[in-house]
């Protein structure tokens, strides 16, 4: 009797606490959204003597021809503006990555028509049955394009998408230069133009230079404006078509050693798949978390082996590709800044990946259109200073970057209370795929992570929490991740 008392006393002390959090959660909310909205562009500020365009000289130069500064040359070459995208490897070329192209970047894709040329190239896949796998091993598989209208995220190789997105670009006006590798670049002040050499010599000048070089951006940290090296680091190994055992589009796996990082499954259009282990700097300087980027390989690997729910999807059989690994820059780490005189730097190369889910395809491209939007302005005002360049930063955070704090404190909180993924599960399973599609849109970007703040959603959570600590706790239900005891000798 004294025990169910004790029991009953920490059930009524959760509620008390779920019901206090959804009150802190409904007032952050509100100033969070205040503060989201006020971040308006402003207007370039005027008083900067417009200079000709010099023959042969370009309004801007791109360096990098990933997503980010592929969809900045796009839009900036499409109103005739004068424009050169620089890579230094020759298209089409592999990248590491999971693949996953999440709604904001699927819009700007068809803003461009590179979706339709995806589409009839049987080069892209829409994911509609996913799901997440919790720490605890709870497991919601569902489908959520009939709740959303829409996919949230469809998988598409690399060596397809950035190839088509450049060539977009060249179609459109850009003077795409492939095997471009950037070694130096100076900027005369009295001109207002910055030189941009090549390895081979080569020189192409131009009024803005755009820094879009990935995530170690060698550019962005020998001219000062990145001081450290990239702190997360994810893994990819492509798993042939017809090799594994896999029914779904897309599933993450929160696995509880390396949180808040977790690895996931993507199936691409021939049936290939794409398995990823993300690692995301969390708590202590150098730290992922619990592990470091030297552990990666043993996660990656083990995953594979012994995680009882990826082994099943992958099977016996499968033909599981040599494990690759690529830096993370997440959150602006590392950068001051992402604007100045005559230069603005985008995607990677500023750290402009989600901190809660290791994605970067869709605020490359946000970023990179957020670019070509100020250059114009620049250009039209003939005001290419600081001040001007401003705007950027004000349009990439009211795009996205608002977002990154709320993630940033997402990541910490799911690594020190893993029961709150179970608890996601948990109200997926019971709520089906309405639960499934929210969980998806706030992860791709359709929502604000605010929205997981919102009085209703908070409320919602804040029981499951409840819910998962007695399931947990005082009914202790085994853990799914817990692998059988052996048997006895
Ligand atoms: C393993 C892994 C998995 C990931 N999974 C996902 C995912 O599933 N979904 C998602 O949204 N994001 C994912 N990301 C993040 C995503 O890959 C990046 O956010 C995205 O590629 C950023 O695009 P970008 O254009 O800024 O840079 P990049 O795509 O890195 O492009 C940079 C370009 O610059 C060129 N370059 C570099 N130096 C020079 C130079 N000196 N001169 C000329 N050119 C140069 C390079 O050749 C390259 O083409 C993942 C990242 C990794 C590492």
């Amino acid at each position: 009797m004294d025990r169910l008392t004790q029991q009953q006393r920490t059930a009524v002390l959760a509620t008390a606490s779920a019901v206090g959090a959804s009150v802190i959660a409904y007032t952050l909310y509100k100033s969070l959204s205040r503060s989201s909205s006020s971040s308006r562009p402003r207007k370039a500020a005027k008083g900067y003597s417009p200079k000709p365009l010099p023959p042969g000289c370009f309004d801007a130069v791109i360096v990098g021809a990933g997503p980010s500064g592929g969809t900045a040359a796009y839009y900036l070459a499409k109103v005739g503006a004068q424009v050169a995208l620089l890579d230094k490897e020759h298209f089409p070329r592999d990248k590491y990555c999971g693949d996953a192209v999440c709604t904001p970047a699927i819009k700007i894709l068809e803003e461009m028509g590179v979706l339709d040329e995806l589409r009839q190239n049987n080069e892209c896949h829409f994911a509609d049955c996913g799901g997440f796998v919790s720490p605890s091993g709870l497991s919601y598989i569902g489908t959520s394009q009939h709740k959303l209208g829409e996919a949230a995220a469809c998988a598409v190789k690399r060596t397809h998408l950035d190839e088509r997105i450049s060539r977009c670009a060249a179609r459109t006006g850009a003077d795409f230069k492939e095997g471009f590798e950037v070694t130096s670049t100076t900027f005369d002040k009295q001109a207002g133009l910055w030189k941009v050499t090549s390895a081979k010599g080569e020189e192409v000048s131009g009024r803005v230079l755009v820094i879009a070089d990935g995530a170690t951006s060698r550019l962005a940290t020998k001219l000062g404006y990145c001081t450290e090296p990239a702190k997360g680091i994810c893994s990819r190994a492509f798993i042939e078509g017809g090799t594994h055992n896999a029914d779904f589009d897309g599933v993450c796996f929160y696995q509880r050693e390396s949180l808040p990082g977790y690895s996931a499954i993507f199936r691409h259009a021939n049936d290939e798949l794409n398995f990823c282990y993300y690692l995301i700097p969390c708590g202590k300087d150098d730290m992922c978390g619990n592990v470091k980027e030297s552990d990666l390989k043993r996660l990656h690997e083990n995953a594979l082996k012994s995680d009882p729910f990826i082994s099943k999807a992958v099977g016996p059989n499968a033909k599981v590709e040599r494990m690759r690994a690529a830096a993370l820059r997440l959150g602006g780490q590392g950068l001051k800044t992402t604007y100045d005189d005559h230069l603005l730097i985008i995607g990677d190369a500023a750290g402009h990946i989600d901190p809660l889910t290791g994605e970067g395809i869709h605020t490359a491209m946000m970023g990179g259109k957020a670019a070509a939007e100020t250059i114009l302005d620049m250009r039209a005002d003939g005001d290419f200073s600081k001040a001007a360049a401003k705007c950027y930063e004000q349009r990439w955070m009211k795009y996205y970057g608002h977002d990154f704090y709320l993630s940033k404190k997402g990541a910490e909180l799911i690594w020190r209370y893993p029961i709150l993924l179970d608890a996601c599960a948990n109200e997926m399973q019971r709520k089906g795929d309405a639960m499934m599609a929210m969980w998806a849109e706030i992860m791709t970007n359709i929502r604000p992570k605010t929205y997981f703040l919102r009085p209703d959603v908070a409320c919602q959570l804040g029981f499951a929490v409840v819910r998962e600590f007695w399931n947990q706790k005082i009914m202790r239900r085994p853990d799914q991740y817990t692998p059988p005891a052996a048997p006895a000798a």
